[in-house]
């Protein structure tokens, strides 16, 4: 461990309002603030830790979840991005912990390197993401945080622990997936690949024709993803394109809008006729959302996916005809995060939304109703009704991840009341 106790003490300015993308989420912090650098980050977490304020650090904003609230200090890193260096023989790079997915991508493009997968969209801070275990598609491909092989955490005495996944991988298999608990990462080691292009082709299926084909996409596609409808205007309210002209399907309604990716040596074009397109790895995965939408997710073992997505659908032609937001399913490899979704589990992920301002409360309860008989684990930056009595069961590693968050913060001053109820 670094003894980060050398910097001159933080003046703690003012504080304000905070809500995230979607808008679901808000609070007043008594302080705010940016630092540029890990050693004026350390000086305001110490000089917080010695006011006995909580501390909470803030991404992008893009979780639904009250993961970033806070009364005490809540710190932004958008001051802390960009590439710090990069080891192109091991294929690794270390990011500042603010920096965007998006400019990684393009950091990485430039020295020849891919990430190995991303999720839907690419505007998250690189902490952010890795916090909450964000995830792309591909039954043999983890989620972002299993590319993570080391970072630095500034603690809450603002001495910085450095992790490496290759001398403690215990550690790592805590910090990897730990929702701000353990204390403000300043930076992250990421374990890239080989630059690749990829070509993505879209269509649309029946229900229970792409429920036909499951196993055979997954095993045969590097990405294999899917949105179900239940009615034609789904598809507008996540901004999918209209794939009619190369569809199997002649219906608009209770169809699956299917996409596959895989590497190629193409060289890029993208062709609006037969929804084909080739480019660089990251300029394929990013498609695009607007704030209309609340979400859930949960994670289940990939071989329950068709029966419990079938009871969701179900679920949604019967008692929640009014609830029509795609429900989108993907695959995830299993990993070594203690609190990571996929923990040891090859999963699926199954998310429904509800709209901002109808009561889809009663919806979201019956979804989880259905998903929890599957061991369901929560997207921590979705919507969930998970509490501390769910979790020694989901998470077999439970009991190591508290005891090493009690030793890194034994006054808790990461956790929010959203927090506590789940880990106190
Ligand atoms: C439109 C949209 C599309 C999405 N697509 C996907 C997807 O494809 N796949 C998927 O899995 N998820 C997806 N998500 C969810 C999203 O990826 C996660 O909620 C992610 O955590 C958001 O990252 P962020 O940078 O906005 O972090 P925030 O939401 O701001 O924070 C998330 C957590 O990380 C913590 N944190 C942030 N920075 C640090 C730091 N430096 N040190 C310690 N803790 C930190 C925060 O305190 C908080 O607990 C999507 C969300 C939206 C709104």
């Amino acid at each position: 461990m670094n003894d980060g106790l050398q910097t001159s003490p933080a003046r703690l300015g003012p504080g304000g309002h905070w809500r995230n993308w979607v808008g679901n989420q808000s609070f007043i912090a008594r302080h705010k603030a940016e630092p540029a650098s890990e050693k004026e980050l350390a000086a305001l977490v110490r000089e917080a830790s010695r006011q006995n304020l909580p501390i909470r650090v803030a991404g992008s904003g893009h979780s639904f979840t009250p993961v970033v609230a806070t009364s005490g200090l809540l710190l932004s890193l958008m001051s802390m991005q960009g590439l710090v260096s990069a080891d192109v023989d091991r294929k690794r790079v270390v990011v500042r912990a603010g920096t965007k997915i998006g400019d990684i991508g393009r950091a990485l493009k430039r020295i020849g390197l891919s990430l190995a997968n991303q999720g839907d969209i690419d505007t998250q801070a690189i902490a952010g993401a890795l916090s909450t275990g964000t995830h792309g598609t591909g039954i043999g491909l983890g989620c972002l945080s299993s590319q993570a092989v080391g970072m630095r955490l500034v603690l809450a005495d603002g001495a910085v622990l450095e992790v490496d996944a290759d001398r403690e991988p215990d550690m790592m298999a805590a910090a990897q997936v730990s929702i701000g608990m353990l204390g403000v990462i300043s930076a992250v080691t990421l374990q890239a690949v080989t630059a690749y292009n990829l070509k993505e082709r879209l269509w649309r299926d029946d229900f229970e024709a792409c429920l036909e084909q499951h196993d055979e996409l997954a095993a045969n596609n590097r990405h294999f993803s899917f949105f179900w409808c239940p009615v034609a205007e789904s598809r507008h309210l996540y901004c999918l394109p209209d794939v009619s002209a190369v569809s199997p399907s002649k219906r608009e309604h209770d169809v699956c809008e299917i996409k596959v990716m895989n590497v190629t040596d193409e060289e890029p074009f993208s062709d609006e006729k037969t929804f084909e397109r080739v480019a660089y790895s990251s300029e394929i995965y990013p498609i695009e959302y607007i704030p209309n939408f609340h979400e859930l997710e949960y994670a289940i073992p990939v071989e329950n996916g068709k029966e419990a997505l079938r009871r969701v659908r179900e679920l949604m032609l019967t008692r929640h005809t009014d609830c029509i937001y795609p429900v989108e399913y993907r695959f995830v490899a299993g990993d070594a995060g203690m609190l990571s979704p996929y923990y040891k589990r090859p999963s699926v992920t199954v998310s429904v939304s509800g709209a901002p301002g109808i009561d889809y409360w009663a919806y979201l309860l019956d979804v989880d109703a259905i998903l929890r008989q599957y061991g369901a684990r929560p997207h921590w930056g979705k919507l969930h009704f998970n509490t501390a009595e769910d979790m020694p069961s989901l998470y077999p590693r439970f009991q190591d991840f508290q005891a090493i968050r009690r030793r890194l913060d034994p006054s808790g001053r990461f956790l929010n009341d959203h927090l506590r109820n789940l880990f106190a």
